[in-house]
């Protein structure tokens, strides 16, 4: 298959290019384009380049006849091409610049980030001869030009592309020697420097196809009559065939018998699913009228946004799948965004039953190789749907015709540190873009997205009900400050009637570990991780006291370090403590936990959903890994062993993550035949995020939240840029936050002030963390070109004192927490 990958200005003679260096500089540079590589260098491709007296990868951003106006200095010279054909097409670079403009990020670092990892290393290209090629050259079959060139390098084990493009001066192109390449008499490869990821290749044999005469040798004969019929086969195969075929081979190949040369194998991706195979229902009448709807946006070939707001287990996904077909069939491709593919192996099983080979995953449980693979199928155009993370709103398509973000209330869509975008935002913009249809889907959609709905933004689109009309679980909330204890009575109950009926439980409880933290009643000591303002988790199994912050980790005392008081108490529970109480209670039965201690390896997540499919687990403590979408008929009964965790954190979102939580975990329960039943504890049964998740009513709540937010002047209702300053020394950061809050206010007074408002600066809610002492400001306001240009302003007068004094500065454009 052929695909076009010319990124644009094809064959132009430009002498300059300018170039966007993978490094956190946020300007761009201009470089003369040597005479050897006119007309081979495109915009997209990585070059190499001279920079502060090192070489660095760069990527090509635009060509030009002459270096822009304003720029005196002698301009250097390009050192290498370092691809065939440009990385990144005009509208990934165009989707790039917008990301580089509203994040505030050097363009080279985003381009860096929309291309896999591992590809950014210093490499250089070299050349050397075929054995087809010393054929061809001795047999003299090649031109004139061909036959200096194999000349020059024939005898050398290879020679750097550069030199020969130099030591022909302009008489032999890199073009040309790409083409002789594919013509099978050069070799031209990136010489790796072992770091870098590339196409993993394996040598195959295959007969050349004229008549054989009589073979020279037995050997020589067996293999070509093994050959025969065979197609094409690998050299690997081959050597299981026959002992040390090497020489026989090479001097078939000499003789003209057979062909050798190199294929690209896909490596396999990690993640598997052998859940059990999904049918394909026919769409509900409901899902008849809603596809409707998304034809049209997908017929009318231009920016089409929709949120679905259906309840959990009401079809949505059937509808993802039902619109990529669609879309497939006009010629099109489909960009899929799921906020965890480990979690989530049901939703890749339906995919993979559905798509088979058409689907690539992108996301980071994959190996490098894994992942460079993916890519760059779908960078050559052979499979149309992509199925990944947050990182996979970057895959490069070419035609796509629609973008679906699943669960888009999901907050792991933001990237939360380098370039902090968030991947559904990222979805609106490049769907706008290319005029692609977007679907937002959500049982319990972000305030901004359902903001949008109301405003006309988006189309709102309603699965209010359960397929086959199954009802919602019923919730009851307990108290728990009517010292029920751990677990109440009718957890307890519940969990008791579920093990005599042969059904499934989920306990749900946002921490890990044995007890929150160690305190000695004596002296009042707790005990802190010394590098971050948090307190030790204590874990049962290591007896060991961590911080889930950094990796710090001791064994936990006998006995307190500063009064010796023999009294240490844990305080608070975990998931590991949790799992202990439930496996005395209920002696004999299947517990699991599912948290991040018992998912470190790979695969650890599926298996345990996979155990739990089959029925092999009674009981599944978690924390919210638990609660992603996940489809077990077989569960019945969902506890939520404490809902206050995420209440109390100290942000403006924190109602309503409390509120999606409860919902989703919620949700999990009676999908199958019987009705679910869920029960959550609380110390504030009164809070509106608990009051409505137990109605599932997420109008409800959205109603009363979007008025807090208006009454404070928040998202949606206004925008937030979170200045941080992080820095080794305490003195130092502190300081250069009051000059950037002293900053800000001059700004402010130079106008800014009528669109902007200041908050702080001020300690960040982890003051300190991984040994960083960590100052923030956050900038509000309802004019987000305004916003943008402060946040601009600011940084250019801040970063060079802030670089003098050893701190960075972070910049977070729509932080999602603000912690
Ligand atoms: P959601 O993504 O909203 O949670 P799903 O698409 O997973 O909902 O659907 C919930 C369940 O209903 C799944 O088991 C799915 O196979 C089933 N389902 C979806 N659409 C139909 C349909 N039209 N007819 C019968 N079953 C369906
Ligand atoms: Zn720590």
């Amino acid at each position: 298959m052929t695909c076009d990958l010319e990124g644009g200005n094809l064959g132009s003679m430009n002498k300059v290019v300018e170039v966007a260096i993978g490094l956190p500089v946020s300007k761009t540079f201009h470089y003369l384009i040597p005479e050897e590589f006119r007309g081979s260098l495109r915009i997209g491709m990585r070059i190499l380049v001279p920079f502060k007296g090192r070489k660095v990868t760069g990527f090509a951003i635009d060509l030009l006849d002459a270096p822009p106006a304003g720029i005196e200095e002698k301009l250097r010279e390009v050192e290498d091409l370092l691809d065939e054909m440009p990385l990144i097409d005009p509208a990934m670079l165009l989707f790039c610049r917008w990301v580089a403009e509203y994040y505030v990020y050097p363009l080279g670092e985003v381009i860096k980030t929309a291309l896999p990892p591992g590809l950014h290393l210093k490499s250089e290209w070299v050349v050397s001869v075929t054995d087809r090629g010393r054929m061809a050259l001795r047999r003299g079959d090649c031109g004139p030009m061909q036959t200096r060139v194999l000349n020059e390098i024939e005898g050398r084990p290879s020679v750097p592309l550069k030199d020969l493009l130099r030591a022909f001066n302009g008489e032999v192109t890199r073009d040309r020697l790409f083409s002789w390449k594919k013509q099978g008499l050069l070799h031209v490869e990136a010489e790796l420097d072992g770091k870098e990821v590339g196409p993993k290749l394996k040598k195959v044999v295959q007969l050349s196809g004229g008549s054989i005469p009589v073979p020279p040798s037995r050997k020589k004969a067996e293999i070509l009559k093994w050959l025969e019929g065979r197609g094409k086969v690998s050299y690997s195969e081959l050597t299981r065939q026959f002992k040390s075929p090497s020489q026989a081979v090479h001097s078939l190949e000499a003789a003209g018998y057979l062909l050798i040369s190199t294929e690209e194998v896909i490596r396999n991706t990690s993640v598997q699913s052998d859940l059990k195979p999904y049918p394909k229902p026919e769409p509900t009448r409901n899902q008849q009228a809603m596809l409707g709807e998304i034809l049209k946006g997908v017929h009318s070939k231009r920016y089409s946004p929709f949120l679905i707001y259906g309840v959990t287990g009401s079809g949505k996904t059937e509808i993802y799948l039902r619109a990529i077909e669609e879309v497939l069939a006009r010629g099109k491709e489909a960009l899929v965004l799921v906020p965890e593919i480990s979690l989530t192996p049901q939703l890749l099983s339906r995919f993979k039953d559905r798509f088979g080979e058409n689907l690539a995953l992108l996301h980071s449980g994959l190996g490098r190789g894994e992942r460079y693979d993916q890519w760059r199928k779908i960078w050559k155009g052979e499979v149309p749907i992509a199925l990944g993370a947050r990182s996979a709103i970057f895959a490069p398509f070419r035609n796509l015709g629609i973008i679906i973000v699943d669960e888009e209330h999901d907050p792991s869509y933001k990237q939360e540190d380098k370039l902090k975008y968030h991947a559904r935002d990222l979805a609106v913009v490049r769907a706008k873009q290319v005029g692609a249809t977007l679907l937002l889907g959500s049982a319990t959609p972000s305030l901004e997205s359902y903001r949008n709905a109301e405003t006309g933004k988006f189309n709102l689109l309603r699965l209010p009900e359960r397929i086959e009309g199954k009802s919602l679980p019923q919730v009851e909330v307990i108290d728990l400050k009517k010292g029920e204890g751990l677990l109440s009575e009718k957890v307890r109950s519940a969990l008791q009637r579920n093990i005599e009926q042969k059904q499934q439980s989920l306990l749900f409880l946002n921490r890990r570990g044995f007890a929150n933290f160690i305190l000695c009643p004596d002296c009042g000591l707790v005990f802190k991780c010394p590098n971050c303002s948090v307190t030790l988790t204590y874990h049962f199994r290591d007896r060991s006291l961590q911080c889930h912050y950094c990796d710090y980790r001791v064994l936990a005392p006998g006995d307190c370090p500063r009064c010796e008081g023999h009294r240490l108490r844990g305080m608070g529970i975990g998931t590991e403590r949790l799992e202990q109480e439930i496996n005395s209670l209920f002696p004999g039965i299947k517990v699991e936990r599912m948290d991040r201690d018992t998912t470190r390896r790979k695969q650890a997540p599926q298996k345990i959903l996979k155990a739990l499919e089959s029925g092999q687990i009674d009981i599944l403590v978690g924390t919210q890994m638990i609660v992603k979408g996940h489809d077990f008929p077989n569960v019945t009964f969902v506890g939520v062993v404490s809902a206050d965790a995420s209440l109390h954190f100290p942000d403006f979102r924190s109602s309503e993550r409390t509120f999606q939580l409860l919902t989703q975990v919620a949700g999990r329960a009676g999908r199958g035949e019987t009705v679910g039943q869920v029960v959550i504890q609380t110390f504030n049964p009164d809070h509106y995020s608990i009051l409505r998740a137990k109605d599932h009513d997420f109008l409800g709540f959205y109603q009363e939240e979007i008025q807090f937010r208006k009454a404070l002047d928040y998202p949606p209702f206004s925008r937030l840029v979170n200045f941080r300053l992080i820095g080794n020394s305490e003195k130092k950061t502190q300081s250069l936050a009051d000059e950037m809050g002293q900053e800000g206010h001059t700004l402010l007074k130079k106008g800014y002030g009528k669109g902007i408002q200041i908050l702080g600066p001020s300690t960040a809610p982890f003051a300190k963390l991984r040994g960083k002492f960590r100052w923030q400001m956050l900038a509000k306001s309802r004019n987000s070109q305004l916003l943008h240009q402060f946040a601009r302003t600011l940084a250019a007068s801040i970063e060079g004192k802030a670089k003098r004094a050893g701190v960075s500065l972070d910049i977070d454009v729509d932080p999602i927490f603000i912690l």
